[in-house]
């Protein structure tokens, strides 16, 4: 038997981070067991779907290494509604369905509440179908479900406390629960990787596949992904989009690492694993199945250090849409003319070992390509204490006789100019890094002024010293 999974995303938003870890899981799993990854895209919800939102998905699996071509699919849902409609039919005709008329109203007054579920009123009565009519399934009334997870265990939910549910509404269309049904037995996959979420409907979908007369996949539902309040992280509170961190610069490696850390550790005391030994070591089996948090600062941390990994040049190409401005978020504050390549390759390796995100790199470097720095004015206000006049007058002349323009030598000449002035080293930088680059903080201050050159340098404090007192 060959192992078929499924990813089966709905296209109703931007791509979730808890679908790319089930996403990858899936694709891991298939890889190790020598199967086949299948994406399907449940887009049956026409009046939530829109064709970007399946743009988005694919992207996006794509950026995290499930590319185009190197999957089957993507099926789309909605070019199966003859396969629900006829499995609708023969669970009709083979007695395990029935149609029901019973408005939501009517059961609440014989049941007397809104939440005990359906009460089999129409079990018996043989209606057709017709308008106003659902079609339920006729669940067992004795015995047990017993789901098979390769991560739960054996859950088992009681046959009599599973309502006869629908499986079509009363205008013939079938639900999701049985279309997802039906497209999995269609595309003959064999185990159901997906989020706990969907755990409730499992009991549901095994009697229909049953009921259908093919044997259940083997499930394994993967943990649900929380925030730091243990809430199950939510698009409208949440930084979810994976989207969004690749727009702010995160390295795919670096996500795909940490998304697998969601629910599963390596042996060992690692967690920044490459990822062909995440592809070797991974086991669906070994997932905890409580609930895993993200913890967006540890991800911050991971991709740090990844960043600090790469060889200089892959960190220079790595950071070019942020710095010619074909990232989706922000173009950089500089002209694309006033962009020097060799002023940035001269402060990149400085640059990488202080950035978290790669979108970070802009703020860091922009005072090399601006005619004039951006200046923080919360910083020129703590920088530019009283004296800071002087002290510039005095760093302006010491700058402008230093024979050689190297970071030494300024280093060396602002210690003598800030000793004169009884300030040591920390306290007189302050206010030349904001003359100079507009902020309080960035790369070290000699090797920006080495490469931003004595004439910029000067021209720079000299307009500072103009604004002050
Ligand atoms: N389309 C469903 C979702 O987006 C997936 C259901 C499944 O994996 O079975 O949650």
């Amino acid at each position: 038997m060959t192992v078929r999974v499924r990813f089966a995303p709905s296209p109703t938003g931007m791509f979730h981070v808890g679908g790319a870890r089930s996403a990858l899981q899936n694709w891991i799993f298939a890889k190790q067991q020598d199967g086949v990854f299948v994406l399907r895209i449940e887009d049956t919800d026409a009046a939530r779907n829109k064709p970007e939102w399946t743009e988005g998905i694919l992207a996006a699996l794509e950026w995290i290494g499930i590319a185009r071509g190197s999957y089957e699919g993507p099926y789309f849902q909605s070019s199966y509604a003859t396969e629900h409609r006829a499995a609708a039919s023969r669970l009709h005709e083979a007695g395990r369905a029935y149609y029901c008329d019973c408005t939501r109203e009517a059961v609440q007054a014989r049941t007397g509440s809104a939440h005990t579920g359906y009460d089999g009123f129409c079990r018996d009565r043989n209606l057709g179908p017709g308008a106003g009519r659902a079609l339920r399934f006729r669940t067992p009334d004795e015995g047990a479900t017993v789901v098979v997870d390769l991560i739960r265990g054996e859950p088992t939910f009681e046959n009599r406390l599973i309502e006869d549910f629908v499986i079509a509404r009363s205008d013939g269309s079938p639900v999701f629960l049985l279309a997802n049904v039906v497209d999995d037995m269609t595309m003959g996959i064999t185990h159901v990787v997906r989020a706990e979420e969907h755990l409730p409907n499992t009991p549901k979908q095994q009697l229909l596949w049953e009921a259908l007369g093919v044997k259940p996949p083997v499930w394994a539902h993967v943990p649900v992904v929380v925030n730091e309040k243990r809430q199950k992280l939510s698009k409208r509170r949440d930084k979810v989009a994976l989207e969004a961190y690749r727009d702010e610069g995160y390295l795919a490696d670096a996500m795909r690492n940490y998304l697998m850390l969601l629910g599963w550790a390596p042996a060992g005391d690692r967690e920044i694993v490459p990822w062909p030994a995440i592809e070797e070591e991974f086991r669906l089996e070994g997932v905890n199945p409580s609930s895993a948090f993200f913890d967006e600062k540890k991800l911050r941390a991971f991709n740090g250090e990844y960043i600090r990994a790469l060889p200089v040049a892959d960190f220079i190409a790595a950071c070019q849409p942020w710095l010619t401005g074909t990232a989706t978020i922000a173009p950089p504050p500089w002209q694309p003319d006033e962009f020097d390549a060799e002023a940035f390759a001269a402060v990149a390796p400085l640059a990488q070992t202080r950035i978290a995100v790669l979108s970070e790199i802009v703020p860091n470097v922009d005072f090399l390509f601006l005619d004039s720095p951006l200046i923080d004015e919360g910083a020129w206000a703590k920088a530019m204490k009283e004296g800071a006049g002087d002290l510039l007058d005095a760093v302006i002349a010491a700058f402008t006789a230093v024979p050689s323009w190297d970071a030494d030598s300024t280093k060396s000449t602002l210690e003598a100019v800030g000793a004169e002035h009884g300030l040591k080293l920390g306290k007189a930088q302050a206010p030349v890094r904001v003359a100079v680059t507009g902020r309080r903080v960035g790369l070290p201050l000699f090797e920006s002024l080495e490469v931003l050159g004595r004439e910029r340098t000067l021209a720079r404090l000299q307009a500072a010293r103009l604004r002050l007192p």
